[in-house]
C-alpha cells in the first residue's frame, strides 16, 4: 500500500494533485467517480478540514461543473467565508 499518494481533500480518495498559483492552490483530480476535477486554496483546505457537510455539498458542486466541462474553484472570500464558483475548464 502506497501511503505516499495524495488523497482528495473532499472525499479522502487517491487523487493526483498538483500546486498552482504558486503553491496557494491545489488543482486536485480526484479518482472517486462521484467527485472530480477542482481546485482549492490553501486556506480553504485548512477551512473544510473539520466540516463534513461542507465538504459533501462541494463534492456535489464538484461533480455538477465537471458535467458542464466547468472547475469548480474553491476559495476563501475576503469575509472569511468559503466561496466555491466554477469556470471553464482550461
Ligand atoms: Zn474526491
Amino acid at each position: 500500500m502506497d501511503t505516499t499518494a495524495p488523497l482528495c481533500v473532499l472525499c479522502d480518495h487517491p487523487a493526483s494533485i498538483i500546486d498552482t498559483d504558486r503553491g496557494n492552490r491545489r488543482y486536485v483530480a480526484c479518482s472517486n467517480s462521484l467527485c472530480g476535477d477542482y481546485e482549492i486554496s490553501r486556506r480553504a483546505v485548512a477551512e473544510v478540514a473539520d466540516q463534513p457537510h461542507r465538504k459533501a455539498a462541494l463534492k456535489a458542486q464538484v461533480v455538477c461543473a465537471n458535467m458542464q466541462s466547468m472547475v469548480l474553484e474553491i476559495v476563501v472570500n475576503a469575509a472569511g467565508e468559503i466561496e466555491a464558483s466554477s469556470s471553464k475548464r482550461e
